[in-house]
């Protein structure tokens, strides 16, 4: 078993420490059985998926850790995180208590975090994938507050690949020939194993930090987004697009659909496309584009992309991928749509908005709404709780799409009852966690974590401070957790941060109605403790730039009430009683300015909304109604049933049989 191990995995066994891990039928801890079934079936002519991803959120530290028999260097331990708070002293003398494996740093955001729950989702459902990244060698980046002056300095992520659990290094190579030097790619592998261990699917890391490599090469793979110049950005494209595909036919698998997620991963099609018929390769390729932000979307010179590709592979992206709007521009998003014979968008309304910003492409573009995945977001009490109500609910843990049930739950008092007592229990762990900046676990708490980008309006909530102090004297104290990190090159995202700061050190002395807390370092493990501690989760993108949003997903997982704006996923749950819904529509058939961010009249509506949250959290919460009776409760377990609705388990089925089945 060890050496079929070793020979499946592809392991460089030239580094032996590895080989205690793969050693007794485990891998890291866990059944390699699954490792074993997984890579035969790969290597089967039954073809396979290669999923392209410039990033993955795997969140090791909320969903199967592994454990090696090797020591773990303490760089990929994370600990001690600064607060910036309104409470000002208490930032000074406290670190927030966090000691756990950090998460594996190759994510940014959003989109990471849905490509990791979606290898989750695959591997749930046996499909046969393998995902294809990038091994960042300095992560995305660390972001450190700029004690007391008020804002944010990105700091490199230092952690170290070889000793990072179930990491392992391969023994097949690829290269490359890039601005005319060839590169050598290192691979390695990390394995993303199903809720139940039965199964997994292999995600494999191109990295060029090796010694054979120049300086300038080895660095194109240390910080994931890095936008210091445009041929480092074009290298990293190049590298997973057609690095990614030379990878798989070097490991030997099988691949008849090549999914591409955003236009990061375009330049596959141009590698496949130099050894076969272009036209007929467009069955096998299939594009998801995950915004509408015009931020998101690749262009590159036509004469740096020929400089570095190559005039062969230049040509295929002249035919497929020259920019509409100018002609001496690659545009990787426009290349992916017109190469890839299915296209998505991943929301309903965001498909609208995808076909009127490529009406070229109309008939193609489907919608598949995203979803997380239930086993990693779902808090340890409200499992408890499912599982107490397993009869009545059927085996959701297997089949997700059951949570719909717990509406017919609705009416059992006792069911009720527990809920509240589930989310009491979440609500003191995320006290517990903030204690030193005197977190109560009775007052009403509101929370808006997710990357600072202008469009989804960071400050939208500290747009009038006056007006929050009075709520909070008028309804009840009121908690607020703020967290997220702002790309270091966004100027406009940096200057919404520097200004939430200032607001917040402003409400100093308000801190006994009204306590703010700003985490530094937002990360998945986070993101778990605040979409289950909250009472209220605050979305307020600017419709329609969000194309769907996944972080209200995980809070409704964990029956938290929305308080969002009337866009991406949340359109299609608006009238399901999860929560309020307020602000600007745009009318039918326009898509409207990025810049004009409505912030003065969508904050009024905003916090109307929050007051009204507020008194009916408060009528429950200090006894005036009872979980029996109480509307809140209604709002949680609206939530929790339609989270049956947007999950990654049903979310990937929808892509096996409309995507990558047809
Ligand atoms: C879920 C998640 C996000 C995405 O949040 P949105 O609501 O889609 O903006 C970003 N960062 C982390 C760490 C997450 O867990």
């Amino acid at each position: 078993m060890p050496d079929q191990l070793v020979d499946l995995v592809q392991l460089d066994a030239a580094d032996e420490k590895y080989l205690k891990d793969l050693a007794c039928g485990r891998f890291f801890g866990c059944p390699a059985a699954p490792i074993v079934e997984a890579e035969l079936r790969l290597r089967d002519a039954a073809p396979s998926i290669a999923y392209f991803s410039m990033e993955y959120g795997l969140a090791p530290s909320v969903y199967h850790e592994f454990k090696s028999a090797n020591p773990i260097s303490p760089l990929n331990i994370s600990s001690g995180h600064e607060v910036f708070s309104n409470m000002q002293a208490m930032d000074y003398y406290h670190l927030l208590p966090v000691k756990k494996l950090l998460d594996l740093p190759i994510y940014s955001g959003g989109l990471g975090v849905l490509a990791g729950d979606s290898l989750k989702s695959a591997a749930d459902a046996g499909l046969s994938l393998v995902a294809l990244g990038i091994l960042w060698h300095k992560g995305y980046f660390k972001q450190k507050f700029w004690f007391r002056a008020g804002g944010q300095v990105p700091e490199e992520t230092a952690w170290d690949p070889h000793s990072y659990p179930g990491l392992v290094p391969l023994k097949p190579r690829v290269t490359l020939e890039l601005s005319g030097r060839p590169l050598q790619l290192k691979l390695w592998k990390y394995y993303v194993y199903s809720s139940d261990f039965k199964r997994a699917v292999p995600l494999v890391l191109l990295d060029a930090n090796v010694p054979e490599n120049p300086e300038y090469f080895r660095e194109l793979t240390d910080q994931l987004y890095r936008s210091t110049n445009g041929w480092i950005k074009l290298c990293q494209r190049a590298i997973l697009g057609l690095g990614g595909v030379r990878a798989v036919e070097a490991l030997g698998y099988a691949v008849g659909k090549y999914h591409l997620n955003e236009g990061h991963a375009a330049l596959a099609f141009v590698e496949k496309a130099r050894r076969a018929d272009p036209e007929q390769l467009k069955s096998s390729f299939a594009y998801t584009c995950h915004t509408p932000v015009e931020a998101g979307h690749d262009r590159f010179d036509l004469q740096e992309l020929t400089a570095v590709i190559g005039g062969e592979a230049a040509e295929i992206v002249k035919k497929y991928g020259r920019d509409e709007r100018s002609p001496n521009v690659a545009n990787l998003t426009l290349l992916a749509m017109s190469a890839s014979g299915h296209a998505n968008a991943v929301a309903k309304k965001h498909g609208e908005v995808t076909r009127l910003q490529f009406p070229r492409f109309r008939e193609k573009i489907e919608s598949i709404t995203n979803g997380v995945h239930t086993h990693t977001w779902l808090s340890r009490p409200v499992r408890e709780l499912l599982d107490k109500y397993r009869d009545r609910l059927g085996d959701w843990a297997a089949d997700p799409a059951l949570l719909k049930n717990v509406r017919q739950l609705a009416g059992d008092a006792a069911f009720r009852r527990d809920f509240w007592a589930a989310h009491l229990e979440n609500k003191r762990a995320l006290a517990k966690f903030l204690e030193f900046w005197y977190f109560d676990d009775k007052a009403f708490t509101l929370c808006w974590a997710r990357r600072i980008a202008p469009y989804k309006r960071p400050g939208l909530l500290l747009q009038d401070p006056n007006r929050l102090v009075e709520i909070a004297r008028r309804a009840g104290p009121l908690q607020i957790v703020i967290a997220g990190k702002a790309h270091p090159a966004d100027v406009p995202a940096s200057v919404h941060l520097d200004n939430m700061l200032e607001k917040i050190t402003m409400l100093n002395g308000e801190r006994k109605c009204l306590r703010i807390v700003f985490l530094e370092n937002y990360d998945t493990y986070f993101a778990k403790q605040l979409v289950s501690g909250a009472d209220v989760w605050l979305n307020n993108p600017l419709p329609p730039f969000e194309a769907s949003g996944t972080s209200g997903m995980k809070a409704i997982l964990n029956g938290v009430v929305q308080l969002s704006t009337l866009d991406g996923w949340v359109v299609e749950a608006a009238d399901k009683g999860i929560g309020r819904i307020f602000g600007y529509v745009p009318p039918a058939g326009e898509i409207g300015s990025e810049s004009d961010l409505k912030l003065a009249e969508d904050s009024r509506e905003l916090y109307d909304n929050l007051e009204a949250l507020a008194a009916d959290y408060y009528a429950l919460a200090s006894g005036r109604t009872s979980p029996e009776d109480s509307p809140w409760l209604d709002m949680m377990i609206n939530c929790l049933a339609e989270s049956g609705f947007f999950n990654t388990q049903r979310m990937i089925l929808e892509y096996r049989d409309r995507i990558w089945a047809a």
